[in-house]
């Protein structure tokens, strides 16, 4: 299998090489030259565990890795889950499912592309003997899911840039109580565009670059969006036969890599019929299905952080699709997004795809409402996928985070205390954390400092 870009100029890679450069030489991003049919595997996939099941899957796309380090690196990855079937599927009521993405060390559905992930650049560099350097910025999860992705894992630092005093208590204790060396949680004094645009800058110093062998964490890694086909093939299998025909799967999405992974699986064969966008009040991607029109707003905080998104960046590759896999009318679109702020898709085909946003006040009803009806208490993310359900149809919610991340939402919804025995342990430890002032400059001497004699 081998991998372009969604540009047309970005050359024609393996697996390997797509997932250890992560963004297109062009600008654009990797998808597979062409998707396989797995129709042919169902039968035999049905009854596989997950880990046989990821496996299975990922040896179609990953093929120019050796069987057992792909093996290695999926075993380890979802050993770190909590619980036995990695991604369980519950009944709620009739026609009512969510699958439970929270399984994994940080209770959110990002652990399960970036336990993989960050197993996978171990891999490389193991076979290039070149350690690397991880630099990113976060709001909140993905820092959180990529330090737990990738700490400890042999020639990897990780510098991690956040907002000091922006990203909730917990997640901010995921990531600096992590009892690791090799991981360097740094709150500097300024706004997540800020942290961004730092390390966006860092990026920029080619020398710097290439002296410390510095990767990005970004969203948009190839890699992350096949592990998270494969929760979606396994849920499949999980639900009863009569309630795969007219199924509608909820995502709640922000970047659009959850609900990509799930649409692209049709295009492979499994025939999902329904997909519906959950958006909170950052809309965009609610206002394009409905209108046709994708048109940037300004972000507005919420009360599910991790979807507080305008343009969402895996959205590139859904379009890829819709315009018949045309790289020049996808960098034209993607040039006039970028200079307008935005583009009219009236062409799209929506036919698969409804959409829902929920205020904050939605938020909190939904919580009320599913906790009153099944004694289920979801987190505000996933509120986003159950408000407005009415289950007229068979319909799968895909749950996106543990509740006890978001207590003060809980606590305000439904007046109750969630707890997770993973979340308490993180109070006992003692916190290591970095902090910067507002100039840049001090990110780029503090990585000197700590790499230099390594
Ligand atoms: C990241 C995240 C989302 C949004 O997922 P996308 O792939 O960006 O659409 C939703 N819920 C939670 C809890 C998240 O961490």
């Amino acid at each position: 299998m081998k991998y372009i870009s969604t540009r047309g100029h970005g050359g024609i890679v393996s697996f390997s090489d797509a997932v250890a450069h992560g963004l297109t030489s062009d600008g654009g991003l990797f998808l597979p030259e062409k998707l396989p049919d797995i129709t042919p595997y169902l039968k035999e996939w049905e009854t596989l565990s997950y880990p046989d099941l990821c496996f299975s899957f990922l040896k179609l796309f990953a093929d120019d890795l050796p069987e057992a380090s792909l093996r290695a690196c999926v075993d380890g990855a979802y050993s770190t889950f909590d619980h036995p079937d990695i991604a369980p599927v519950r009944q709620l009521k009739p026609n009512l499912w969510t699958c439970e993405l929270f399984h994994g060390p940080t209770l959110a559905f990002k652990d399960f592309a970036l336990q993989l992930l960050g197993r996978l650049y171990a891999l490389q560099i193991e076979r290039t003997g070149v350690p690397i350097t991880v630099l990113g910025a976060t709001s909140g999860d993905t820092g959180a899911a990529a330090i737990h992705g990738l700490m400890g894992l042999p020639g990897i630092r990780i510098f991690i840039l956040y907002p000091d005093g922006k990203v909730a208590p917990l997640q901010e204790r995921q990531m600096t109580c992590t009892g690791s060396s090799s991981v360097f949680p740094i709150a500097i004094d300024g706004s997540f565009d800020d942290a961004q645009r730092w390390v966006k800058d860092l990026f920029g110093d080619l020398e710097f670059k290439e002296r410390y062998h510095l990767s990005a964490i970004n969203s948009i890694n190839l890699a992350r969006v096949l592990a998270q086909c494969v929760y979606y093939i396994h849920a499949w299998f999980r639900l009863p036969a009569s309630a795969r025909k007219d199924l509608e799967v909820v995502v709640p999405t922000g970047n659009f890599g959850n609900i990509l992974a799930g649409w692209m699986l049709t295009g492979m064969g499994l025939p999902i019929p329904h997909f519906r966008i959950a958006t909170n009040q950052n809309d965009i991607l609610f206002r394009l299905f409905e209108t046709g029109e994708y048109r940037v707003g300004a972000v507005d905080p919420s009360l599910a952080p991790s979807m507080d998104i305008q343009v969402a960046s895996n959205f590139e590759r859904f379009l890829y699709y819709q315009l018949n896999g045309d790289p020049v009318r996808l960098t034209e679109t993607m040039k006039t997004f970028r200079n307008t702020g935005t583009v009219d898709l009236e062409g799209l085909d929506r036919s698969r795809f409804s959409a829902s946003r929920a205020s904050d006040a939605d938020i909190l009803a939904t919580i009320r409402s599913v906790h009153t009806e099944t004694g289920y208490v979801v987190d505000p993310h996933t509120a986003c996928g159950f408000h407005g359900i009415h289950a007229s149809r068979p319909t799968l919610v895909m749950s996106t985070a543990h509740p006890a991340k978001f207590p003060m939402a809980i606590q305000q919804a439904i007046g109750v205390e969630v707890t997770h025995p993973t979340l308490e342990k993180l109070k006992t430890i003692q916190d290591t954390r970095f902090t910067m002032g507002s100039n840049p400059s001090e990110l780029r001497s503090f990585i000197d400092s700590r790499l230099k004699h390594t």
